[in-house]
C-alpha cells in the first residue's frame, strides 16, 4: 500500500512538470551557450593556439556565436553552430583578427597571435598596415612583413612608387609612406621609378607628350607611366603624383628631343 502510494506520487507529479516545462519553452540563450562551448568552438574553429584569455574569447567570440545560433528553441550541437562559423570561414577569422588588435595592445601580442593578425587581416590593411609592420618589424619577423606586403598589393593602396625604407608600394601623393611615415624627397620619387629615362623613351611613343612636359617643367605620374599635366584625369582610385623637374633635367630632356627632331 505505502508503495502503491509513491507510484501515483511520482506520477501525479511528473505530469504537471512536463507541462510546465513545456509552457515555459522559450529561445535558446545562446550566451549562456556559448560560456558551455567555450572550448568545443576554440577548438572547432582552430584558435586554440592563440592561448586567448578567456574572457577575451567570449567577448570577441559573443557577436557571430549569437547569429550562428539564431532564434531557436531546442538547443543546438556545438559541432553544428561550429560549422556554421566556418562556414565563411576568411570572413570569420579576419573578424577575429580584428577584434584581437581593438582589445589587445599590440606589443602584448604573443608571436603567434600577432602571426594570426598578419595573415589574416586582408581588407583593413589600409588601416593597420603601420602597427602591423612596427610590430613585425621590432620583433624582427621578415617572414610577416613579406606576408603584409603581399596583402597590401592585393587589399591595400598599392602605389606606383616603393618606399625605399618599408619596401611597402605606399607612397601616397604627397610622397609620404602610408606604412612607416617616411617622406621621400622628389629625388627619391624620381629615382624610385627611373623618371629619366621613361621620360627619355618616352619621345619615341609620344614626342608631343615630351615636348609638354619640358615646356611646362612638370608631369604627372601614374602607374601607367608619365603623363604630360594637360592630358591628366584625375580619378580619386588612383595615385598620382605631381613631379617637378629640375633645370639641368629639363636641359636634358631639350637636347634629346632637339636631337631626335632634327633627324
Ligand atoms: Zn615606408
Amino acid at each position: 500500500m505505502p508503495r502503491k502510494k509513491n507510484d501515483e506520487e511520482e506520477e501525479e507529479e511528473e505530469e504537471p512538470r512536463r507541462e510546465k516545462k513545456a509552457k515555459k519553452e522559450k529561445y535558446v540563450d545562446a550566451e549562456k551557450l556559448l560560456d558551455e562551448y567555450l572550448e568545443e568552438v576554440e577548438v572547432g574553429l582552430g584558435i586554440s593556439h592563440l592561448n586567448l584569455d578567456k574572457e577575451l574569447l567570449k567577448e570577441i567570440l559573443k557577436e557571430p556565436f549569437i547569429s550562428a545560433v539564431g532564434q531557436v528553441k531546442s538547443k543546438p550541437k556545438a559541432r553544428t553552430i561550429i560549422n556554421r562559423l566556418n562556414a565563411s570561414r576568411d570572413e570569420m577569422m579576419e573578424y577575429l583578427a580584428v577584434r584581437i588588435v581593438r582589445e589587445v595592445e599590440i606589443g602584448k601580442l604573443t608571436d603567434d597571435q600577432l602571426e594570426f593578425l598578419v595573415v589574416n587581416i586582408k581588407k583593413p590593411i589600409v588601416d593597420l598596415a603601420p602597427q602591423l609592420y612596427a610590430e613585425a618589424k621590432k620583433r624582427g619577423r621578415k617572414d610577416l612583413i613579406d606576408i603584409l606586403q603581399y596583402n597590401w598589393n592585393l587589399f591595400g593602396l598599392r602605389s606606383p612608387v616603393k618606399c625605399p625604407r618599408c619596401g611597402f608600394e605606399a607612397v601616397m601623393p604627397d610622397y609620404s609612406c602610408r606604412v612607416c611615415g617616411y617622406s621621400l624627397s622628389t629625388r627619391e620619387i624620381k629615382e624610385a621609378v627611373n623618371l629619366m629615362s621613361q621620360l627619355e623613351e618616352m619621345y619615341s611613343y609620344d614626342p608631343e607628350g615630351l615636348k609638354e612636359i619640358i615646356t611646362s617643367g612638370y608631369l604627372i605620374y601614374l602607374s601607367t607611366g608619365p603623363v604630360p599635366p594637360s592630358r591628366f584625369n584625375p580619378s580619386n582610385s588612383e595615385i598620382f603624383y605631381e613631379i617637378t623637374l629640375t633645370s639641368q633635367e629639363k636641359a636634358q630632356l631639350n637636347r634629346l628631343y632637339n636631337i631626335h627632331h632634327q633627324v
